[in-house]
C-alpha cells in the first residue's frame, strides 16, 4: 500500500506533493488557474485511501457542480480502483440534502420532502402577497424571493430580518418571510437555501447528530472555496471542528459569485479559524501557453484588491491572443463560426475542444444561429434547459405529488392540467378552506364538499385526489419507472398533447417520453435494487445546467462565463467585449462590481489551453434595437503587444506540427441540415466530411440535435448549404 500510495505522487510537482502528504490538520491551497488545485485535491483523496489513512466513506469532498463531483469520483476510481466506492462527493446542496433526508424527522420534516425551485417559490410568494394585499406590481415576487434568499444565506431569521428592515421593500419582505417559511414547512418542502440552512440548525440543535457526522467524515475537502457563502462556510467549520482535517482550495482572483452571497472573506477567516493551518501556494500553470498565462496576468493586474500571485509555465510560448472586431453581433458570430470550422477541419481540433463564452444568456441566440447554419454541432449550457420546460415541470409536479402530497406548489400546478373542470374559483375555495382549518391543499382536497364547493366541482376534485392517492400508495413499493409510466399515462397529460396535435405539442409529447426514459435509466442504473421515485426526484431537483454537459458528446460548448469555472478547452472565445455588456452597465458605476467583472474576464481567459480569441461588435441588438457599441474598457487596459488583431477571424491556419494538419486542404465540405416535421432537426455529415474524417483525425458521428421550441425551427423545410 505504501508503494501504491507513493505512485500517486508521481504525477505531481513537489509543492503539490506536499499538499497531498499534509493529510492531518487544516490545509489551504490558494493558487492561480490551471495550477492543479483540483488535480491535487483529487490525488490527495486517492492518497488517503491508498495509504489506508481513511475509508472512502470517511471522505467528504464538496465541489461546485455535480459534474465536477462525478469527474472527481471517476478520477479517484481510476487512481485507486474499486476501493474508492462509498466516498461522499457532491455539491453542498446534494450532500446536505442527503443528510437532511436521513435526519428529516429530527427537524419535523418527512424524508420525502420536496425541493422547491425558484418558480415554486415565486408561486408561493405570489399567493401570500395576494392574501396580504401586497401589490405584486410594485413589489415583485422575484425580488422578494431574492431578498429572502440572501437573508437565508446569511443565516438571518425572519425576526432578525424584521428588526433590520428600514425601507418599504424590506418591510414587505419581512412580513412575508415568516409566513413563507411556515408554508414551506406545511408543504413538507425546502427551497435551495434551506438545504444549507436546515443542516446548520440540525447540527446546532442536535449535538449528537453533529458528533456523528464529525466522526463519519474524517477528511473534508472543498474545491472552489472562494465561492462559498456564509452557510457553506459555517457547515464546513462545524464539521471540521473536532478533527480539523480540512483541505480547501481556491483562488481569490476567480471569485465570481458575490451576487449570490459568496464571500471572499471566507479565505481570510480560514487562517483565523485554524491558526495552525498550512498554506500552500502553487505557481506553475499546466493548462495554458506562456502567452495566455501572461495575458491573464495582465488582466488581473487591473484589480487593486487582489492578492499578488506568481504564475508561470513551462508550456510552449503559443499563439498570440487574438482580437476580433466585428461590425455586428451577426458578423461576430459568423466570424467565430468560420474560425471554429477552420480550426476543426484544417487543424484537426475536435469540436468538443471549443468553447464560446458570453456574459449574458441572450448573446447565445445569434451564435446558435451561425453554428446551426454552418452545420457545426454544439450544445448550449443554460438557457431553457430540459427540466425547465413546461411539460416536463408538469409531469414532475405529478410525480412529486405522489411522493409528497403536501406539496402545495405541485398541486396548484397540476390540479387543472390538463383541464379537468377545476377552475380558479374552485381552487380559491380549497385555498380558503385550507387556510381556515390549517390544512394543506391536499388535505382540503380530501373533503371537497366540506370546502363549500358545488357538487360538480367537488366531484372533479375528488377524481383528481383519487388519481394522486392511488399512485401515492403505490409509490413506496413500485419501481420508479413502472410507476411513472403508468401514472403519467393516467394523468391525461400525454393524451391532451396528442389531441392538440400541433408540431409543438408533439415535441412536448416527445419530451415527456424522454423524461420517462430518464426515469427508467435512473431506476435501473448500477444499484442492486431498483431505485425509487423519491430518489429520482431528489436528483432531478439538484441538477444544474453545467451538470448535464455530457462529455461523450463531441460538440462545441456555448455557455456563460460563470458556468465555465474550473473547466478547460483547447480553444476559447470570450465574446461581446463591449462597454455595457462586459462589463455590464451597472458594474461600470461601482468599483467593487467592476472588479468582480474583471475577475470574470480572468476566469474566461484562463479556460484556454492553446488559443484564445476575444471579440466585440460595433453594433448589437439590445432591447429590440440596433445600438452602437464601444469596445470594452478591459481591452483598453491591456497592452497592445498582448493582443493581435485579426481581420476576418477566419483563415487562421495553426502550425502543422501542433495540430497535425491534414494534407488534403480540400476537405472543408459542406453540411446538410434537415428539419424534421416536429420542429427538431438533425445534422448529417456530407461525403466530403466523411472523407476528411477518414484521413485520420477526427471521427465525425452523425449528430442528432433537438432544441427548445422556437417558431422558426418548426418549419418543415429543407435547407441545403453547399
Ligand atoms: P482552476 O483554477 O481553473 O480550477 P486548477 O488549479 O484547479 O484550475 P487543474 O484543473 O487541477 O487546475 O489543472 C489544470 C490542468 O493542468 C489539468 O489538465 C491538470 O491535469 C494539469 N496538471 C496539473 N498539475 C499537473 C502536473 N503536476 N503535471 C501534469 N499536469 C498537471
Ligand atoms: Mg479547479
Amino acid at each position: 500500500d505504501e508503494k501504491r500510495a507513493d505512485e500517486l505522487l508521481e504525477g505531481l510537482n513537489p509543492v503539490q506533493q506536499e499538499a497531498v502528504r499534509a493529510s492531518e490538520g487544516a490545509v489551504m491551497i490558494i493558487a492561480g488557474p490551471g495550477s492543479g488545485k483540483t488535480r491535487t485535491l483529487t490525488h490527495r483523496i486517492a492518497y488517503l485511501i491508498a495509504a489506508r489513512k481513511a475509508w472512502p466513506s470517511q471522505i467528504l469532498a464538496l465541489t461546485f457542480t455535480n459534474k465536477a463531483a462525478r469527474e472527481m469520483r471517476t478520477r479517484v476510481t481510476d487512481l485507486v480502483g474499486p476501493d474508492a466506492k462509498g466516498m461522499w462527493m457532491g455539491t453542498f446542496h446534494s450532500v446536505f440534502s442527503r443528510v437532511l433526508r436521513r435526519e428529516a424527522d429530527k427537524i419535523g420534516f418527512s424524508r420525502d420532502f420536496s425541493i422547491y425551485d425558484t418558480d415554486d417559490q415565486e408561486r408561493l410568494l405570489r399567493e401570500l402577497m395576494l392574501r396580504q394585499g401586497v401589490d405584486a406590481k410594485k413589489y415583485t415576487p422575484r425580488s422578494i424571493r431574492g431578498r429572502i434568499s440572501s437573508a437565508k444565506n446569511q443565516m438571518m431569521t425572519p425576526e432578525a430580518y424584521a428588526a433590520l428592515a428600514n425601507d418599504p421593500y424590506m418591510e414587505v419582505t419581512a412580513r412575508l418571510y415568516g409566513p413563507y417559511n411556515q408554508r414551506l414547512r406545511k408543504a413538507n418542502a425546502m427551497d435551495f437555501d434551506d438545504l444549507l440552512a436546515w443542516p446548520i440548525r440540525l447540527f446546532e440543535q442536535h449535538p449528537d447528530v453533529l458528533a456523528d457526522y464529525q466522526r463519519r467524515w474524517r477528511y473534508i475537502h472543498i474545491d472552489e472555496y472562494q465561492d462559498t457563502n456564509k452557510a457553506q462556510y459555517l457547515l464546513a467549520k462545524l464539521l471540521a471542528a473536532e478533527h480539523q482535517n480540512i483541505c480547501v482550495v481556491g483562488d481569490d482572483a476567480q471569485s465570481i459569485y458575490a451576487f449570490r452571497g459568496a464571500d471572499i472573506g471566507n479565505i481570510l477567516s480560514f487562517q483565523n479559524d485554524y491558526p495552525e493551518a498550512t498554506t500552500i501556494r502553487l505557481e506553475q500553470n499546466y493548462r495554458s501557453t506562456q502567452k495566455i498565462v501572461r495575458f491573464a496576468d495582465a488582466i488581473i493586474k487591473g484589480n487593486t484588491k487582489q492578492l499578488d500571485k506568481k504564475l508561470w509555465t513551462e508550456n510552449d510560448e503559443g499563439e498570440p491572443v487574438r482580437l476580433m472586431e466585428a461590425l455586428s453581433e451577426r458578423d461576430e458570430s459568423q466570424k467565430i463560426e468560420r474560425t471554429i470550422r477552420d480550426l476543426h477541419v484544417r487543424g484537426g481540433i475536435p469540436w468538443k475542444q471549443f468553447a464560446v463564452l458570453y456574459r449574458t444568456n441572450a448573446q447565445s441566440r445569434s451564435m446558435e444561429e451561425s453554428l446551426r447554419r454552418g452545420g457545426i454541432p454544439y450544445r448550449m449550457v443554460g438557457g431553457t434547459s430540459f427540466y425547465q420546460r413546461k411539460e416536463i415541470k408538469d409531469a414532475l409536479a405529478y410525480l412529486r405529488l405522489a411522493v409528497n402530497p403536501s406539496d402545495d406548489a405541485s398541486l396548484l400546478r397540476v390540479i387543472n392540467t390538463p383541464t379537468r373542470g377545476i377552475g380558479g374559483k374552485t381552487v380559491d375555495g380549497l385555498r380558503r378552506y385550507a387556510a381556515e382549518h390549517g390544512l394543506s391543499l391536499w388535505q382540503a382536497a380530501q373533503e371537497p364538499s366540506d370546502a363549500g364547493l358545488s357538487s360538480r366541482a367537488a366531484g372533479a376534485v375528488e377524481k383528481f385526489a383519487f388519481l394522486v392517492a392511488r399512485f401515492a400508495s403505490k409509490a413506496p413499493h413500485t419501481p420508479a419507472d413502472e410507476l411513472a409510466r403508468e401514472y403519467i399515462q393516467e394523468t391525461g397529460l400525454l393524451q391532451s398533447l396528442r389531441d392538440e396535435n400541433t408540431p409543438e405539442s408533439l415535441v412536448r409529447l416527445e419530451n415527456i417520453h424522454e423524461l420517462l426514459n430518464a426515469v427508467a435509466e435512473f431506476a435501473q442504473a448500477d444499484s442492486d435494487a431498483p431505485r425509487t421515485l423519491s430518489e429520482f426526484l431528489q436528483e432531478v431537483s439538484l441538477v444544474s445546467d453545467v451538470d448535464r454537459l455530457g462529455e461523450e458528446e463531441n460538440r462545441v460548448t456555448l455557455m456563460t462565463l460563470h458556468a465555465s469555472k474550473g473547466l478547460e478547452f483547447k480553444v476559447v472565445f470570450v465574446t461581446g467585449m463591449e462597454e455595457g455588456l462586459f462589463p455590464l452597465a451597472k458594474a461600470a458605476q461601482d468599483p467593487t462590481e467592476l472588479e468582480e467583472e474583471r475577475r470574470l474576464f480572468y476566469v474566461g481567459a484562463t479556460r484556454a489551453e492553446e488559443i484564445l480569441y476575444l471579440s466585440y461588435a460595433r453594433t448589437r441588438y439590445r432591447y429590440g434595437e440596433s445600438t452602437s457599441a464601444v469596445r470594452s474598457r478591459f481591452l483598453d487596459e491591456l497592452d497592445g503587444d498582448d493582443l493581435m488583431r485579426t481581420e476576418s477571424g477566419a483563415r487562421f491556419a495553426p502550425r502543422k506540427d501542433r495540430f497535425q494538419l491534414p494534407d488534403d486542404d480540400g476537405a472543408q465540405g459542406g453540411y446538410r441540415v434537415e428539419y424534421d416535421a416536429d420542429g427538431g432537426y438533425s445534422y448529417e455529415s456530407t461525403p466530403a466530411q466523411r472523407r476528411a474524417a477518414k484521413s485520420g483525425y477526427e471521427q465525425m458521428d452523425p449528430h442528432y440535435y433537438r432544441t427548445s421550441l422556437r417558431p422558426d425551427a418548426a418549419k418543415p423545410a429543407r435547407k441545403k448549404k453547399a
